[in-house]
């Protein structure tokens, strides 16, 4: 069975994007009204994430889960043991939910701090918004985040690997 893919709006962001460095695939379609997302849940075969009771009865045939608004780590741990992610932890674009692409730190030149592109012979690079991801502070402070959520360890980061 493929994984669960999710559409919500930007109520919902801070969720969202942790369940993107989670391996989500969570789709933000900012501003949109809740039928929009279940049009484009329809549309894509996604599943919407919503803290709305209400749910429009033209799309009473397209997937939705409710999650509770301001708990976070809560919603987090609950669709985690209910749903498989789409790949591994930071395998996504926080902000824009694309499939990261590693690249050589040496593609990275100018774009990283030198100190990064020392210490890593890997990074992950998001060819939709140019945006580079590495193994830092930020990423640490996100892991140690989701592993209290999740009530565990996420296991080693993946770019401990060389290049392949
Ligand atoms: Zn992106």
């Amino acid at each position: 069975m493929p994984p669960t893919r999710f559409v919500t709006d930007s109520s919902l962001e801070f969720l969202a994007r942790r369940l993107r460095f989670l391996g989500y695939d969570v789709l933000t379609l900012r501003g949109a009204r809740l039928e929009d997302l279940f049009e484009r849940a329809r549309v894509e075969g996604r599943t919407v994430l919503t803290t709305s009771i209400r749910r429009p009865r033209r799309f009473a045939d397209v997937p939705a889960l409710g999650v509770a608004r301001g708990d976070a780590a809560g919603s987090l741990r609950a669709l985690a043991a209910a749903v498989e992610p789409a790949g591994p932890p930071f395998s996504r674009c926080a902000e824009c939910n694309t499939a990261l692409q590693r690249r050589h730190s040496l593609e990275a030149s100018g774009e990283v701090p030198g100190r990064v592109l020392r210490g890593a012979r890997a990074l992950h690079y998001c060819p939709t918004c140019g945006k580079w991801y590495w193994q830092g502070t930020h990423v640490a402070k996100i892991r140690a985040w989701l592993e209290r959520a999740l009530g565990r360890a996420l296991g080693p980061p993946e770019d401990a690997d060389p290049l392949g």
